[in-house]
């Protein structure tokens, strides 16, 4: 089996790449960060992330598990002192897997420039570079509302522990297929209105959002952000690819939810 190790950088993760990358070599494992079956993550979600999009091109073939040296992570729930044990699994234990759906991302522009796809794995945000976002929210081939505020927030089930619930999104179980579309302070008075809740969209439904005037936007894809202009639409829906976690021991998602945000023991 061939592996990979994708470190934060500090000092303790990247001893504990080194460590790790020693045993599992011992155990016959072959490091290739090129077309690795497994990435071990080790720092936060935040590097999981990383190694995301260092791999998505081979999601079907790449399991990624992750190591937290920092606080709990829902990514990342394996801790430092567990270095031992997480190698016996890899290297001696049949993989499992589970699945976390993604969000598909397709750009299309009003001038030549081809359309962009992207995949994220927390969310996507939309925002205008200057002054307000002004668009046309359409779902599933209907005009559903006008949005007029900072932005929007499309995100995954998995995502949604993250940017999507420091701004009042609901906690989506990673089982479920969907996406939820969370706005950004929305400008609502006499004139514009928007639905104001968050919203959650099964597979098969296309959100579209379509600027009302020429605007730069900011689109960010997890912790990737990029200006896009002459931008006709932004298509969001639930990917048909997804990422695979390799899994050695259960370890509940409300149990993480609960760890990560509530318990104080
Ligand atoms: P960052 O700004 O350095 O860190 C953002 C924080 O979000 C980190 O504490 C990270 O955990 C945590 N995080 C990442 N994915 C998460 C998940 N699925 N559930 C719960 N927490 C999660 O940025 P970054 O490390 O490059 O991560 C990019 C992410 O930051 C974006 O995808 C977005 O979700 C998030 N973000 C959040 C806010 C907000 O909450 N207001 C604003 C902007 C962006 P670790 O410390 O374990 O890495």
């Amino acid at each position: 089996m061939k592996f990979a190790i994708e470190s934060r950088g500090d000092r303790l993760s990247d001893t504990l790449k080194h460590k790790m990358k020693a045993y599992l070599t011992d155990f016959e494992l072959t490091y290739d960060d090129e077309t690795p079956d497994i990435v071990v993550s080790i720092g936060g979600d935040g590097t999981l992330l990383h190694a995301f999009h260092r791999y998505q091109h081979r999601l079907s073939e790449t399991a990624f598990v992750g190591m937290h040296t920092g606080h709990l992570g829902f990514y990342a729930d394996w801790v430092p002192e567990e270095v031992e044990k997480l190698v016996i699994h890899i290297a001696k234990t049949p993989i499992q897997h589970i699945e976390y759906p993604l969000i598909e991302v397709i750009v299309r522009y009003s001038d030549e420039k081809k359309e962009e796809r992207f995949l994220a794995m927390n969310e996507c945000t939309v925002k205008a570079v200057e002054g307000s976002l002004v668009l046309d929210v359409n779902i599933k081939g209907e005009r559903f509302e006008t949005f007029r505020g900072d932005g929007l927030c499309l995100s995954t089930p998995s995502g949604s522990t993250a940017y999507n619930k420091a701004l009042g999104g609901a906690i989506l179980h990673p089982s479920l297929e969907a996406f939820q579309i969370a706005e950004m302070a929305s400008i609502n008075n006499r004139v514009f209105r928007t639905i104001g809740s968050p919203l959650i969209l099964p597979k098969h439904h296309t959100c579209l959002l379509r600027p009302l005037k020429e605007m730069e936007f900011q689109i960010t894809i997890d912790h990737l952000s990029g200006f896009h202009d002459n931008v006709s639409s932004i298509q969001c829906r639930v990917a048909e690819e997804k990422v695979r976690f390799a899994r050695f021991r259960p370890f509940p998602f409300w149990k993480r939810v609960r760890d990560a945000f509530v318990a104080e023991d």
